[in-house]
């Protein structure tokens, strides 16, 4: 270690995956510090716009803070997931609706907030830009160099692991893998907060009200002939909205996603909106201050996620699309994840604990990355290798099933080691864990990492069977579909010796 004491974690980046990152470490008892090259904290700012929450980052949120109730106060819940068809006439078709869905709503500001002052803010250097780090010799430390943007001056800071939570365009990333590059979609995305807190009366609310009559509960997805939108609502009367539009690839600038718009790009923007949309979303559009354009990357998954000591989480470990609301939810659960791993093998051992990191995340980001590449190309009517580009006017039931977002790999996972800040009662001196992600999470708990996990299915059955290694277990999942249930029992059964 560098010093006496506890381990430090140098964490590059202060968005989601480094704020969450300082509160997991901070847990497992390392000291951290996170440089963040913008020059102050985005409190109370209007920076950014809406993300969705997944079950398993809600409890691990309300886990890191010590009022976990103020995560209810800044959220607005997400129970129904539809996809509709807008036609040429500009008329709704639901395609798939599920109200089992159980996410919340945030805006990124508030989120960011929430998170940032729950922890000492000694723990932040604002306005430090990360330059470059060496590893020592040993492998056992790394020291990095930043620039204090304010005074020109270059400090050097050592720890005992260097944390890269610095987006997409990570420059850590790019050091070990010089020649990765991120992937454009096809497709830019338009996006904006509507705030109506002025006045509830106002005709475009009651429009859209009307129109959309699940606001405030339910996350939107409008599909027209290639191309979508989606929208939800935001605390403190806000909605937020995207729509998504195939074009060649815009030339970027630096290292943001989030390109410059002029007046005339929002004027041309809102003539074709009003072509496509039904004039109740339209006018939402129109009335929306300063609307700004994403261009939508993501990457191909890596074969590694740590190098010596040192790691990624977010966005710089697996950028993607955002079609099944991930990168925030990957963000948060890479950091609790790594910061268990972390406690469970100590400071002598990180190389273990980031191997182990690595082992229960990389192949579950993989296939989030993949199928929400797969989802944006079937909403944008792009071509698949194995399918029709899809037409939400004709599309069959069961092809309009495939949008739902409980279909993402790994819907209702939650790794072994995180089972701890699940709700738990006492029984025969086991400790079980209780479904608590949704109505279909029916499946995946566990009593006692190193002898028995229970499994229990939503016909009532329970199954137990011996754990053989600490993580081997972890991903077991099934979901509504009987063949993935039946599947699993026979896991089961033939882990339990009787097959
Ligand atoms: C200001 C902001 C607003 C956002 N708003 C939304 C939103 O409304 N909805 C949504 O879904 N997603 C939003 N995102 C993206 C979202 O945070 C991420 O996609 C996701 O949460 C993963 O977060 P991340 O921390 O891995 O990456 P990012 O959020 O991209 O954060 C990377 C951080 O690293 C910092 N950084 C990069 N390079 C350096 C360097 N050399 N030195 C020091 N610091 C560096 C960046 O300034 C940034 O703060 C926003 C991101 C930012 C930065």
């Amino acid at each position: 270690m560098v010093g006496e004491g506890k381990p430090r974690a140098v964490i590059v980046g202060g968005s989601i995956a480094g704020i969450s990152t300082a509160h997991a470490l901070t847990l497992s008892g390392w000291n951290v510090i996170v440089l963040e090259k913008t020059n102050a904290p985005p409190t109370r700012s209007s920076t950014g716009a809406g993300l969705g929450l997944d079950p398993l980052s809600q409890r691990i949120i309300q886990s890191w803070l010590p009022q976990p109730q103020l995560f209810h106060n800044l959220t607005l819940p997400l129970t129904i997931d539809q996809n509709q068809a807008t036609d040429n006439e500009k008329v709704s078709r639901t395609l798939a609706r599920d109200e089992s869905f159980n996410f919340k709503a945030a805006h990124w500001a508030d989120l960011h907030g929430l998170l940032y002052n729950a922890l000492p803010s000694t723990v932040f250097l604002w306005g430090h830009l990360f330059l470059s780090f060496h590893v020592s010799d040993d492998k056992g430390s790394v020291k990095v160099k930043a620039k204090v943007l304010d005074t020109g001056t270059v400090i050097e800071i050592v720890g005992d692991l260097l944390v890269a939570a610095d987006g997409c365009f990570s420059s850590i990333r790019q050091k070990y893998l010089h020649d990765y590059k991120l992937r454009y979609s096809g497709y830019c995305a338009w996006r904006g907060v509507f705030d109506f807190s002025e006045t509830e009366t106002l005709e475009t609310v009651k429009g859209i009200r009307k129109a959309y009559p699940d606001i405030g509960k339910c996350l939107y997805s409008n599909l027209g002939s290639c191309t979508h939108s989606g929208f939800y609502e935001l605390l403190n009367k806000k909605l937020n909205w995207i729509w998504y539009v195939n074009q060649p690839e815009p030339e970027v600038k630096g290292t943001s996603v989030t390109m410059k718009v002029s007046s005339d790009m929002i004027q041309r923007m809102l003539q074709e909106a009003e072509k496509v949309w039904s004039p109740e979303f339209f006018k939402v559009m129109k009335e929306t201050k300063e609307p700004f354009l994403n261009v939508i990357y993501d990457g191909e998954p890596l074969g590694k996620i740590f190098w010596d000591h040192v790691v990624l989480v977010g966005d710089a470990a697996h950028p993607t699309t955002p079609h099944c609301l991930r990168s925030t939810n990957m963000s948060i659960l890479d950091a609790a994840v790594l910061g268990k791993c972390l406690e469970k093998f100590g400071a002598e051992k990180v190389g273990s604990a980031l191997e182990e990191y690595q082992l229960i995340r990389l192949h579950v980001t993989s296939k989030q990355v993949l199928h929400a590449r797969r989802l944006g190309c079937i909403k944008q009517g792009l071509v698949l290798p194995d399918r029709e580009p899809f037409n939400p006017n004709s599309a069959k039931k069961e092809d309009c099933e495939e949008l739902l977002q409980r279909n993402t790999p790994f819907f209702n996972y939650v790794p072994l080691l995180l089972a701890s800040i699940l709700p738990s009662i006492y029984f025969n001196g086991l400790v079980y864990f209780l479904p608590i992600l949704s109505s279909s999470s029916y499946d995946m708990y566990h009593t006692d990492r190193k002898f028995l996990f229970k499994l229990e299915s939503f016909n009532g059955l329970v199954y137990f069977l011996p754990i053989l290694s600490s993580s081997s277990y972890d991903m077991y999942h099934t979901d509504r579909k009987v063949k993935k249930i039946l599947r699993v029992k026979y896991l089961v059964t033939k882990c339990a010796g009787f097959a």
